[in-house]
């Protein structure tokens, strides 16, 4: 079959296996140019390893410091005239990759909120590695069946308290517009803290702490996002910023059950925003990061997924000097985004955004680029009018 992008609003319904390889490959390269993270983790778990921050943190480990990685993930296989999704090929070829490098990998396709797939990957790690020393905790979802309750939740994007204009950008058409987003009700923001909030994080430390499968001194982390006061509204004050708030609070819970655990630790990493499926959903957000990407850019500070987690594995986490907190004890690799240069370019542009001015003011090309090439479009090499079988078998 040959593949090419399908783009319906905010996402690409077809991936290219080749394409999603070379991607992988691009990452791993990157790490491996970098040099050994000479003190990095060894036995990692991976929850949400598939995409973005996640596979960007299994690649850290693997090829950065030779770990042994449990990743966790829930994609979508091929089917007979349908591609799997990008996680699947991603989730392979990273698989492959490190196995030919003599690197224990392996993976778990399934509801990482779930008692079944904690319990399968809990044997895993009890038969294959023993122990883990990290584990790390980047799910972007948007549902969770709660294991105890069986109640599912739906998370939501909304405004809490009252409701939110502001500019989006339909980053397929390059159309700028006005959108208004109702506030969420008080089931809304239950229902999105249960989802992306800290609650399962717990879970699965509890039952590897319970398992004693936690590795003294063991670490864990989880992502968050922060971002400019543009997108407070959406953001950081909206339905999803409380969820993160709870995920903030479990981290505190979780670096005490660590902490009791051979001074092991939790926390939190806020990162800076980037093109990933899980901030394309986000109404407003693509914009602001098409402004924030011309600038980085242009200054040299721009950096992917992959840049930000090997910064943050080689300068904060592994770099033998202690991670660095922010007053609210978070570990900020958002640092470069929220420069006061950048963030003042950033307020000064966006009110002359607007769909004639978008290509000069923004970097939308850079943005559908960045999209395209999480399903595995536009990479140097590949040849896209080329046949190519979308049946790929993750290596066990
Ligand atoms: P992503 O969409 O690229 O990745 C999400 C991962 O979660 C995938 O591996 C997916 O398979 C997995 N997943 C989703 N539901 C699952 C389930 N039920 N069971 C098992 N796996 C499941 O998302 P991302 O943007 O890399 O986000 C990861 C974390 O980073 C999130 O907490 C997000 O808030 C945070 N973050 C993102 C940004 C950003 O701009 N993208 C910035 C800062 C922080």
């Amino acid at each position: 079959m040959v593949i090419k992008p399908k783009v319906r609003g905010f996402v690409c319904v077809t991936a290219h296996p080749a394409g999603c390889a070379a991607h992988v490959q691009e990452w791993i390269d990157y790490v491996k140019a970098k040099g050994a993270v000479k003190k990095g983790p060894k036995k990692v778990l991976v929850i949400g390893s598939s995409t973005g921050y996640g596979l960007a943190s299994r690649i850290s480990a693997a090829f950065g410091s030779g770990a042994a990685t449990i990743g966790v993930f829930f994609e979508r296989p091929s089917e007979p005239d349908k591609t799997a999704t990008p996680g699947w090929y991603n989730s392979a070829a990273f698989t492959a990759a490190a196995h030919k490098e003599g690197l224990y990998a392996k993976n778990f396709n399934g509801d990482a909120f779930s008692d079944q797939i904690k319990a399968e990957v809990l044997a895993t790690i009890k038969k294959d590695l023993g122990q883990v020393d990290l584990v790390v905790y980047s799910l972007a979802s948007p549902r969770r069946t709660h294991p105890k309750t069986g109640v599912t939740h739906k998370s939501c994007l909304k405004p809490v308290g009252q409701s939110y204009t502001n500019k989006t950008v339909d980053t397929d058409k390059g159309i700028v517009s006005d959108i208004t987003i109702e506030p969420a009700n008080e089931a809304e923001i239950a229902d999105t803290t249960a989802v992306m909030g800290g609650e399962d994080w717990e879970m699965w430390i509890n039952a590897l702490d319970e398992a004693k499968l936690l590795a003294p001194g063991a670490t864990s982390v989880a992502y968050s996002y922060i971002g400019p006061e543009v997108t407070w509204p959406i953001y950081k004050n909206g339905t999803i910023g409380l969820a993160k708030n709870d995920l903030e609070r479990a981290a505190k819970s979780i670096n005490a059950t660590l902490k009791c655990n051979g001074y092991g630790r939790a926390f939190i990493s806020v990162n800076k925003a980037l093109v990933t499926q899980a901030s394309s959903a986000i109404p407003v957000v693509p914009l602001y990061i098409s402004i924030l990407y011309k600038i980085m850019k242009a200054k040299g500070s721009h950096e992917g997924c992959m840049e930000q987690i090997e910064r943050l594995f080689r300068d904060q986490m592994y770099g033998g000097m202690g991670l660095e907190f922010d007053d609210a004890g978070r570990v900020r690799i958002d640092d470069w985004e929220m420069k006061s240069d950048v963030q003042a370019e950033v307020t000064k542009i966006w009110p002359d955004v607007n769909t004639e001015t978008l290509p000069q003011l923004t970097d939308i090309a850079g943005y559908r680029t960045e999209f395209l090439k999480l399903f595995g479009f536009g990479l140097p090499g590949i040849d896209y009018d080329a046949d190519i079988n979308p049946h790929v078998e993750i290596p066990s």
